[in-house]
C-alpha cells in the first residue's frame, strides 16, 4: 500500500486545519469554552455536508459524458470496486473544492476568519472521522455492536439500496430527510462477510 499517496487527504487537511487553528489562537483569544463550541458546530456541520455530498452529488443522475465522467470518479467507482483505497478515501480533487466552499461561506457567514477556522477544524475532525468509520465498513468487522450496526447500514446502501442510507457515520441524517431504512432484513447478516 502505498500510504503517501492514499493518506494524502489526511496530511493535506491536518497541516491546513492544524495551521488555521494555530493562527486563529494566535491573532485573537477566544476562551476555551467558545473555541470547543465552534468546533463542535463545525464537527455537526460534517453531517450535513457527507450527506449532502452524498446524495446530491455522488449519485447524481448526469446526462452528459462529462458530468458522468465526473460522478463516477467522486464515487460510483468506489460503489464498483468497494474495497480499493483510492477510490475509497476521497482524493483531494474531489474534496478541495468544497472544503474551499466551506470556508468562503462560514468566513462570509460569522465575518469572521477566526470563526471560520474553527469551525474548519470541527469539520475535518468529522471528515477523518468519517473516512475511518468508512474504512472499517470496507476493511474491518469490530467486536464493538456500534460500528457493527455501522458497517451493515453501510453495507446495506451499496448493495441493497444506493438511494437510501446515505448516512456513513450516522444514520440519524437519513432519519432526518427520509432517506432512512432500518437494518433489518434478510440479507444484512450476509452483508457483513462481503
Ligand atoms: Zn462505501
Ligand atoms: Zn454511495
Amino acid at each position: 500500500m502505498n500510504y503517501w499517496k492514499e493518506f494524502l487527504p489526511f496530511y493535506f487537511y491536518s497541516a491546513i486545519a492544524g495551521s488555521l487553528t494555530i493562527k486563529a489562537s494566535w491573532y485573537k483569544s477566544y476562551s476555551l469554552s467558545k473555541i470547543l463550541l465552534l468546533a463542535g458546530v463545525g464537527m455537526i456541520s460534517w453531517m450535513f455536508v457527507e450527506y449532502g455530498l452524498h446524495r446530491f452529488f455522488f449519485h447524481y443522475e448526469a446526462k452528459s459524458p462529462t458530468a458522468k465522467q465526473l460522478v463516477y470518479r467522486m464515487h460510483l467507482s468506489h460503489h464498483e470496486n468497494p474495497k480499493a483505497l483510492d477510490s475509497l478515501f476521497s482524493s483531494l480533487y474531489t474534496s478541495v473544492p468544497f472544503a474551499s466552499f466551506y470556508c468562503l461561506l462560514t468566513w462570509l457567514v460569522t465575518g469572521s476568519w477566526q470563526m471560520m477556522s474553527y469551525l474548519f477544524l470541527g469539520l475535518i475532525t468529522g471528515y477523518f472521522a468519517y473516512e475511518l468509520l468508512h474504512y472499517q465498513a470496507h476493511h474491518y468487522t469490530s467486536k464493538l455492536a456500534p460500528l457493527r450496526y455501522l458497517k451493515k447500514y453501510h453495507m446495506l446502501h451499496h448493495y441493497q439500496s444506493p438511494k437510501c442510507r446515505f448516512g456513513v457515520t450516522t444514520p440519524f441524517i437519513d432519519w432526518l430527510f427520509g432517506t432512512y431504512k432500518a437494518v433489518a432484513s434478510k440479507n444484512a447478516e450476509k452483508t457483513l462477510t462481503v
